[in-house]
């Protein structure tokens, strides 16, 4: 039997973690009974083989998959409850596995109704917890259709809430110039095809942009190239881009983040240096205040034996 990989232990910051797409499946069992909700799964196993799956699908087909087990989850409360009950939720985890913890309220693309209604509940908790506001969902849906997206990322930036945004995930590099153009988005989900616009590409490297990178989930969304040499965090490697890797979604892709790590490791080319700059990279670009950011990236140095030296 091989020996565990060096950063399987290693603490690590994960910057794109959907809850909606975290859930244990025992979780949904466990609530679908209770509130005697019906889903199209008895067992764990069951559960599992219709919420994820292990060959490329398109996007469209991924997000289907949340309408199987969302029912039995969100039941019959309001968007505040929600953030209150995750927040609760968030900081006893906290404590309980000596983390830190924070969320982010995720806009829908199809939804722009929804978005004012979000940046409300941003600002409402922008202390407790919430650090962030995100748009995720079907990057070919126009934005200047839909005005209510621009207004609510207007509204966070007017009130100091964090902005990171999903496009160039499937999408084209246009709508990753329209996230940090019109969004004035501060990271960007994926980002994967920004590099077909090596102008665009070039001005996010200047400015250190942020690229929250999911592998595993690139792959099964149909995102990149399926062959991982081919991947677009390669070149996010070789030019010292600043990104992370993230699970996004480890129910629906049957993953943890070390599956990530693993991808890394074993078909990109990701040395040890590097996982230590990719979560160095993670925990400069966190939504956390500053004077904790700084802490969590001395103890990411300390853990990484880097005391004492500076620059990525
Ligand atoms: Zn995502």
């Amino acid at each position: 039997m091989e020996g565990k990989a060096y950063y399987v232990n290693k603490p690590k910051v994960e910057l794109h973690v959907h809850l909606d797409g975290s859930f244990r499946p025992e979780t949904i069992l466990h609530f679908a009974k209770k509130r005697q909700i019906k889903i199209p799964a008895d067992t764990v196993e069951e559960l599992l083989n219709i919420t994820s799956y292990d060959k490329p699908l398109s996007l469209t087909e991924f997000l289907a998959k949340f309408k199987f087990f969302m029912p039995a989850i969100a039941g019959d409360i309001t968007p505040d409850d929600v953030v209150d009950l995750v927040n609760q939720g968030l900081r006893e985890g906290e404590k309980a596995f000596n983390i830190k913890a924070r969320s982010i309220l995720c806009c829908m693309r199809h939804m722009p109704n929804w978005s004012l209604e979000v940046v409300e509940l941003c600002k409402k908790y922008q202390n407790d917890t919430v650090v962030a506001i995100d748009l995720a969902g079907d990057e070919s849906l126009n934005l200047e259709a839909a005005p209510g997206h621009r207004m609510a990322f207007e509204e966070a930036v007017r009130c100091g809430i964090h902005r990171t945004v999903h496009a160039g995930e499937v999408g084209p590099p246009s709508v990753v110039r329209e996230a940090v153009e019109v969004l004035k988005a501060e990271r960007i989900g994926h980002g994967y095809h920004t590099i077909e616009d090596p102008h665009l590409y070039k001005e996010l490297l200047n400015n250190k942009m942020h690229f929250e990178a999911c592998l595993w989930c690139s792959y099964l969304t149909g995102a990149c190239d399926p062959d991982f040499t081919k991947h677009p965090v390669i070149q996010f490697m070789k030019d010292k881009a600043n990104y992370s890797l993230s699970s996004d979604s480890p129910l629906i892709l049957r993953s943890t983040l070390n599956t990530d790590y693993d991808i890394a490791a074993k078909y990109m080319g990701l040395t040890e240096d590097e996982f230590k700059r990719v979560n160095i990279n993670a925990a400069q670009s966190s939504f956390l205040p500053e004077k904790e950011k700084e802490e969590l990236v001395n103890e990411l140095y300390e853990a990484y034996d880097m005391v004492g030296t500076k620059g990525h």
